[in-house]
């Protein structure tokens, strides 16, 4: 459908359907023109690349990917929604529109049914109270895609894009930096959606690494030494560690003695190099 992104267009297909935004879904969609099609070309979406769609909402972005790509499947939680994308998606036969939570759904699946042969990308303007889990899922299932394209809060993608040991970085930052190249692609303010969030927002990009970028003995202790790094991330390493991995303080830092790593540094001043040489070690 023309001009979906235009709000008149919107709030006349919304309330035709009787539609209300959900809060609780994170149902904050785009007014914005420009963003849709800005998103749909930096994915990567064309020839042979196939796309998911995570929450398409009333099919905006849906509508640029399916001008760009083979194939879409778009996978949608509010039932409430399916009719009016029927309508708005009318226009393409290469769109396949899945009423599912994206948490519970088999993604290799549906790969294998839905993309045989083709490279897969996601590309998604994200419900943001499930950023993160949604972004973990699809790193950590070892999912065969080439890349993660999705707009979240700002706050949030200056977080996942961060160098790991910089001031900035957290967890998520090792997590995303271990499965990807992260990379902020531009930023798009709060006015843009309706409903407007009281934050602004930032498409990134997540280049999915064929092997992790650091090669690691047992990726749980891996992430278990992250968890309990940040847990606390004011306290240096040795509280931090020995208070989140149950072990004694002197053991710790006999630990960081044999990394070359001062017991005085906090979480976010070690490189991933260092995380894996402390969960190696254990
Ligand atoms: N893509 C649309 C846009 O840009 O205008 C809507 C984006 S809106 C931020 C998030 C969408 O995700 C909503 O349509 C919401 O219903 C859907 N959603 C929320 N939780 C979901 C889940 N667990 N699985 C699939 N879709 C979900």
């Amino acid at each position: 459908m023309d001009r979906l992104s235009d709000i008149g267009t919107i709030k006349e297909i919304l309330s035709k359907h009787g539609f209300s935004f959900s809060k609780g879904l994170g149902q904050n969609f785009l007014i914005n023109p420009s963003v849709c099609p800005r998103m749909a070309e930096m994915c990567g979406a064309g020839e042979n690349v196939g796309v998911i769609e995570i929450g398409p909402g009333i099919g905006v972005l849906t509508n640029e990917l399916c001008k760009l790509s083979p194939k879409v499947v778009a996978i949608e939680i509010d039932k409430r929604l399916i009719p009016v994308l029927d309508e708005t998606l009318a226009d393409f036969d290469n769109v396949k529109v899945i009423n599912d939570d994206v948490m519970k759904i088999d993604l290799h699946k549906l790969i294998e049914e839905e993309f045989k042969g083709m490279k897969v990308v996601v590309c998604a303007n994200l419900p943001y109270y499930i950023t993160s889990p949604v972004i973990m899922r699809l790193l950590e299932e070892n999912l065969p895609i080439e890349s993660v394209t999705v707009m979240v809060q700002k706050e949030a993608a200056q977080r996942m894009c961060a160098d790991v040991g910089t001031r900035q970085s957290g967890a998520v930052t090792v997590a995303v930096n271990y499965y990807s190249k992260p990379e902020i692609l531009f930023n798009v303010s709060a006015g843009s959606f309706m409903p407007a969030p009281k934050v602004d927002s930032a498409v990134i990009r997540l280049d999915v690494l064929k092997t992790p970028s650091v090669d690691v003995k047992d990726s749980k202790k891996f992430f278990k030494v992250v968890k309990a790094a940040f847990g606390q991330r004011r306290k240096t390493l040795s509280n931090s560690l020995s208070c989140g991995l149950g072990m004694a303080k002197s053991e710790v830092n006999n630990l960081l003695l044999e990394c070359n790593l001062s017991s005085n540094l906090r979480a976010e001043q070690l490189k991933l190099e260092d995380f894996k040489n402390i969960a190696d070690k254990i």
